[in-house]
């Protein structure tokens, strides 16, 4: 799932570099030391130059609609497997099943998703604005095309690995949001910290393993998955069944 919300931002991405690729590239100016003088000013290549890339942005972005389907689908997505997860862990723990309704998943989706929009399509804003900056330091440097055109696809991997970021990110943060929220509904008021345990994670993380947390009163770095790239997770600290806040059903 989480893999799957990756490509789906890094296709913005893509439609950005692949923009550049076909608007921008072509319009590289070439400076030659005969340029040098009135006649490379009145080519007027910064003009130029910036028309390409307007023209690779507004190609690159298009719709916000299906951008939003796409989001919509993966919070549903995270938040079906959260459910799953968590009625998982009651069963297994209590042997029933246990029902509350849970009036705060709308309002937490929404944010999630206006959140997730926004920073999608800063994906390409960002990318661009940095790269145009630099192709323009590297035209007054005199660079030749070849040149520019090489730092200029050099970039593409830049945006990827930010989708790629804000899509793990995101992903982790929306699912450790729905598990304190599921927890605390039920009146589950204390968590065991879990890590993956693997090279990746946090070293102050993996020092965590297992100490007990409040809800209420998180590490100074917040729950687990709010950190940025946190791929740890809450382990309940379950309360009697009589004392769970919730419609039990043997
Ligand atoms: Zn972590």
């Amino acid at each position: 799932m989480e893999n799957d919300y990756v490509s789906a931002v890094q296709l913005y991405a893509k439609r950005m570099t692949d923009a550049v690729e076909r608007y921008v590239v072509p319009a590289l100016p070439s400076r030659r030391g005969d340029d040098l003088g009135g006649q490379w000013e009145r080519d007027g290549w910064y003009t130029a130059l910036e028309q390409a890339f307007l023209d690779a942005l507004a190609a690159a972005t298009g719709s916000e609609e299906s951008m939003r389907a796409v989001i919509t689908l993966f919070a549903d997505r995270v938040n079906a497997f959260n459910a799953g997860q968590f009625h998982k862990i009651l069963r297994a723990a209590y042997g029933v099943d246990v029902f509350k309704s849970e009036p705060a998943l709308g309002p937490i989706s929404t944010v999630w998703e206006a959140e997730n929009l926004r920073l999608i399509k800063s994906i390409p804003t960002q990318y661009v604005e940095g790269l145009q900056s630099k192709v323009v330091a590297a035209v007054q440097r005199g660079e030749t095309v070849a040149s520019l055109t090489k730092q200029v696809r050099e970039s593409y991997d830049v945006p990827k690995k930010r989708a790629e970021l804000i899509a793990r990110d995101q992903i982790g943060k929306l699912n450790g949001q729905l598990t304190e929220y599921r927890q605390r509904n039920v009146g589950v008021d204390e968590y065991r910290w879990r890590g993956v345990l693997d090279a990746r994670e946090r070293d102050e993380h993996v020092g965590r393993e297992g100490d007990k947390f409040r809800w209420d009163s998180p590490p100074a770095d917040g729950n687990p998955g709010q950190p940025i790239r946190c791929r740890c997770w809450a382990e309940p600290v379950l309360p009697n069944l009589d004392d769970l806040d919730a419609l039990i059903v043997h």
